[in-house]
């Protein structure tokens, strides 16, 4: 049982240092009860007290890793049902099926759109992490070799779906190094998935028809010794998904139920056979609270909108993608290249350093550190304007790299324009376009 926060309070040394980030040990047990902070930052707590503060710091929904490498993913590990309030931690991993009734150019094929199917955006990488192997046969041998072809032609992490045990044991033998997850443990052959899991220290979903079986599955699951544990609430309609994913994460986060704070698989492939209402269900459950989706296929046109959703949602609201202040090179600029400024919005950025790269005219792009706002939100702050950018292109050494002392701000902070001739005497102001689009025009007419 989780402790409440006086309890938790009285094993913590009561000093009220502060140095866990809040000024009492009373606020910083009730912020561990709620599952908002961890155990770690309070330096000062005795062995004795960690070890009966482990179960009510652990965080309400715990975090469980699958796969091993680059594309290991941990999923769940959440502490809150709203973005806003905090931020959401683990991104929800996305699944393409192969199964071993497949033919084996059907096979091929979808292993390489998992592996091709990636995109460069705001500087990070977006791509899928997980083959979901489906024993659709029946035959242990057919699992084991498609989970072992798997392994051997993708850095996936995997998932193995079969609910007979011996047939399970096989696809573990080909692949149980790459840390798969399990799926599924059922009631009726919960002992054996449990043993894999024990065997093997492999993660282990639960699959239930109700929420009510599901806490049973998943108790009996941790009393046999497995902690790593994956909720399949047997839902295949999306109505039932979402209620279902709601009550799970409200359940773990506002009653503290332990058998439910573990993440989800959902299964938007069994949901729908039209691939556009397949990939809306999965937006739907990347929102809401999946932790694991297994898609049955991939296609860009489907899979980039649920990179990018899956980005944004769980980005941090409070901190805006940022890129670091300074000069970047873009091409190979020299001392007559043009110099354009503007600020460290990861967006900006990286369309303004595109739109250049297009006009294929090597220039000095100046990123102005801007708390991460956008052109005309830092202006509207005070972080884009005369009295803050004239230091910054001052002291960042760009006078130092080019002979001409012509300076391009970006259309939305034209105002800046006279109070910057103020502040860089020495500069002359070029006031470039609003939209980033208009860049490649302006530099083509470039003279220093
Ligand atoms: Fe109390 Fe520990 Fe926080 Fe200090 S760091 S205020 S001792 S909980």
């Amino acid at each position: 049982m989780p402790l409440t926060g006086i309890a938790i309070f009285k094993l913590l040394p009561k000093t009220n240092c502060g140095e866990c980030g809040v000024p009492t040990c009373l606020a910083f047990a009730m912020k561990l009860a709620a599952g908002k902070a961890e155990l770690v930052a309070c330096p000062h707590v005795s062995d004795e007290s960690k070890a009966q503060l482990t179960e009510a710091s652990a965080p309400p929904i715990l975090p469980v890793t699958i796969g091993a490498g680059d594309r290991a993913i941990k999923v769940g590990g959440e502490t809150v049902m709203f973005r806003h309030e905090k931020r959401f931690e683990n991104p929800p991993g996305i699944a393409i099926l192969i199964s071993d009734a497949m033919e084996a150019s059907e096979v091929d094929a979808r292993l390489q759109r998992f592996k091709q199917l990636e995109y460069e955006r705001v500087g990070l990488t977006l791509r899928p992490e997980l083959v979901a192997v489906k024993d659709a046969s029946g035959d242990a041998g057919k699992f084991e070799a498609l989970a072992a072809k798997v392994k051997q032609d993708s850095d996936a992490s995997i998932i193995l779906m079969s609910d007979d045990p011996d047939i399970m044991a096989a696809g573990l033998k080909a692949c149980a190094d790459r840390n798969p997850l399990i799926y599924a443990a059922t009631k009726d052959n919960l002992e054996q998935m449990a043993n894999l899991a024990q065997e093997n220290s492999c993660p282990a979903a639960a699959k239930a028809s109700n929420l009510a079986e599901l806490v049973e599955l998943t108790t009996k699951l941790t009393e046999s010794g497995v902690k790593d544990i994956v909720l399949d609430s047997g839902a295949r309609t999306l109505r039932q998904a979402f209620e279902d994913q709601v009550i799970i994460r409200s359940a773990a986060l506002n009653k503290q139920c332990r058998p439910l704070g573990f993440p989800t698989i959902v299964f938007p492939c069994e949901m729908t056979d039209d691939p556009m209402k397949e990939a809306v269900i999965a937006s739907a459950l990347v929102a809401k609270y999946g932790g694991i989706l297994i898609l049955s296929d991939f296609q860009g046109e489907s899979l980039f909108p649920l990179l990018v959703e899956r980005l944004n949602i769980y980005s941090d609201p409070q901190r805006p993608l940022a890129t670091t202040e300074g000069i970047y090179e873009i091409g190979n600029p020299d001392e007559n290249s043009p110099v354009l400024i503007t600020t460290n919005f990861s967006l900006t950025y990286f369309i303004v350093s595109g739109e250049i790269e297009a006009s294929k005219v090597s220039s000095w792009l100046l990123i102005k550190d801007t708390e991460g706002l956008s052109v005309m939100t830092g202006w509207a702050a005070g972080k884009f304007v005369a009295d803050a950018i004239a230091p910054f292109v001052n002291k960042c050494g760009i006078a130092d790299k080019v002979k001409h002392r012509k300076l391009i701000i970006p259309g939305y902070a034209a105002s800046e324009s006279g109070g910057l001739e103020e502040e860089l005497p020495d500069w002359e102001i070029v006031i470039g376009p609003r939209e980033a689009s208009l860049i490649p025009p302006l530099l083509k007419t470039w003279k220093p």
